[in-house]
């Protein structure tokens, strides 16, 4: 394989954002000379063109070897292309990464192909009918429960234009009359009380009140234990509806399985889009879409409701829903186990209907959800890799930090037998769900849209299988190997992502004024 023939001399950027920062502070000296050197090469274009793909990434994989091109039907070779004749005779992948912190440029493009997904489920394209928008949808944030008092932030009436550069005055935090007997320190002699507006950026929000009398070991077994209470509330939801189904006469659909063999399914089912939130507290909560589709005899189709069903209907399944427990395996440390549920309804159960034309409009929805698909566990100030018994003590405290004693919780509750899988989960702080999931129906697959892009792709930059039915015929053969990952040089770095950077730009001034003309 041309791997071997290939000598690469591996090279790292040293930070894990955009390599552009390290390079420009570095300025051209020293071995950043190679940014001198890349950009006085005469073929310096074609190499930009080269790298287009993966330009804008911090920290793209470079593979090595040879592409084929084969027909589907025949399975003739038609065409065989090798990297060492292209420029560097490597060709470079962006890394995909979906966090922001890691990887802006991929994040963004992740960030792209959440909100087409999510939006198409509501809006229809993508593959999924136009009538979804039709279905009775809503939009609901399940919150988790108090573990201890924390510094918040709350905008009664906001009257920003922009939430996210919102400098509205807050309420204070915790206000308490002096003759209220909750008024009083507690038994470590903290503060109940806290009559601070904290700005947007106070470091302080998120972080108890007193950090010995916060409950470390019910928040982190709540994170991990959230997508199991997930699981079991889309459960509720879903016999909800087939139990409001048969109250209305509503008679079964039959239908049949792949081996023939016929079974009656209640004729309405839920589907589902949500993201994962880790607030700055550190306790995941749940922002979720939740469409009501009817059951046609064809297992695969999206179909409308039957009639008498309305939004109400499903405002209330899951508002019913909202109320599921359930109570963990036994833990030395607590026989009884802990008993998971979602906050407290009482302080507001936040479900509302999405249509077209009011408040909550899917677009809105969309980019609000596709937003948080971008995140981890940024908000909470604490960013690691998966931890283990060589590195914890470097995280994990539990006289420490709010994150610290997370951590050492995970960490000291995960040494049971049963509860390893807690260890496992310390660097999210116990949470090991996905970030994003959505049901089968909901709508289309990541999977779908970047070969839609790789398409689009090769379509802009007339490289041969421009159309999709050639795509259709012929089969792309990889016999590729890893040949390192990261930019060679600080240099190509800083060319790369200050072109994808440029480009970027171009294309949003044309489409402001695009928008502007139309
Ligand atoms: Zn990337
Ligand atoms: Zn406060
Ligand atoms: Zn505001
Ligand atoms: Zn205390």
């Amino acid at each position: 394989m041309a791997a071997d023939v290939m000598t690469v001399v591996p090279y790292q950027c040293s930070t894990a954002g955009p390599g552009l920062r390290s390079a420009s502070s570095a300025g051209f000296v020293g071995r950043d000379e190679s940014a001198f050197h890349r950009a006085t090469d005469p073929n310096v274009f074609d190499w930009l063109d080269h790298v287009k793909a993966a330009a804008g990434c911090s920290h793209p994989i470079r593979l090595s070897g040879e592409v084929a091109t084969v027909d589907r039907a025949t399975g003739q070779l038609l065409s065989a292309a090798r990297t060492e004749d292209e420029p560097d005779g490597e060709i470079y992948k962006p890394c995909g990464n979906r966090r922001h912190a890691v990887c802006p440029s991929c994040a963004r493009t992740y960030q792209r192909d959440a909100y087409q997904l999510l939006r198409a489920g509501l809006a229809g394209g993508k593959g999924i009918p136009a009538s979804v928008a039709g279905h009775p949808a809503v939009f609901v944030t399940f919150t988790a429960p108090s573990f201890g008092t924390v510094h918040t932030r709350v905008v009664n009436r906001h009257t920003c234009g922009n939430r996210r550069r919102c400098g509205c005055r807050a309420e204070p935090c915790h206000a308490r009359r002096a003759t209220d007997p909750t008024a009083q320190p507690c038994e470590h002699g903290q503060p109940s009380v806290c009559w601070a507006r904290h700005e947007e950026s106070d470091p302080r929000l998120g972080q108890p009140l007193c950090l010995d009398c916060y409950n470390y070991d019910a928040q982190v077994v709540w994170n991990h234990s959230a997508p199991e209470l997930w699981r079991r509330t889309s459960e509720a939801i879903r016999k909800r509806l087939h139990a409001r189904a048969r109250q209305l006469g509503l008679p079964p659909v039959v239908q049949f399985t792949a081996s023939g063999r016929a079974r009656r399914v209640p004729p309405v089912k839920p589907s589902f889009g949500k993201v994962a939130e880790m607030q700055r507290r550190a306790v995941v909560h749940y922002h979720a879409i939740v469409r009501l589709d009817g059951v046609d005899l064809d297992p695969n189709a999206v179909v409308s409701p039957p009639a008498p069903f309305g939004v109400d209907d499903l405002v209330a399944a899951v508002t019913h829903a909202a109320t599921v427990t359930f109570t963990t395996r036994p833990h030395p440390a607590r026989p009884q186990g802990w008993r998971i549920a979602w906050g407290d309804p009482a302080k507001g159960f936040d479900v509302r209907p999405i249509s077209a034309d009011g408040e909550i409009t899917d677009g809105k929805v969309a980019g609000y959800l596709a937003k948080y698909a971008t995140k981890s566990t940024e908000a909470t100030g604490h960013v690691s890799r998966r931890l283990d018994g060589e590195v914890i003590d470097l995280y994990a405290n539990e006289h420490g930090s709010h994150p610290e004693r997370l951590i050492d919780a995970c960490w000291t509750l995960g040494g049971s037998r049963d509860w390893q899988h807690l260890r496992r989960w310390a660097h999210m702080l116990g949470f090991g769900g996905h970030f994003l999931t959505k049901s089968r129906r909901y709508s289309t697959t990541f999977r779908i849209l970047r070969n839609a892009r790789v398409v689009w792709r090769r379509t802009e930059t007339g490289h041969e299988y421009a159309d999709q039915t050639e795509e259709e015929r012929t089969l792309i053969v990889g016999l590729l190997t890893y040949a390192g990952s990261g930019w060679r040089t600080t240099g190509d770095a800083l060319l790369a992502n200050t072109a994808a950077a440029m480009a970027r730009e171009r294309h949003e001034v044309a489409r402001e004024e695009f928008a502007a003309v139309a």
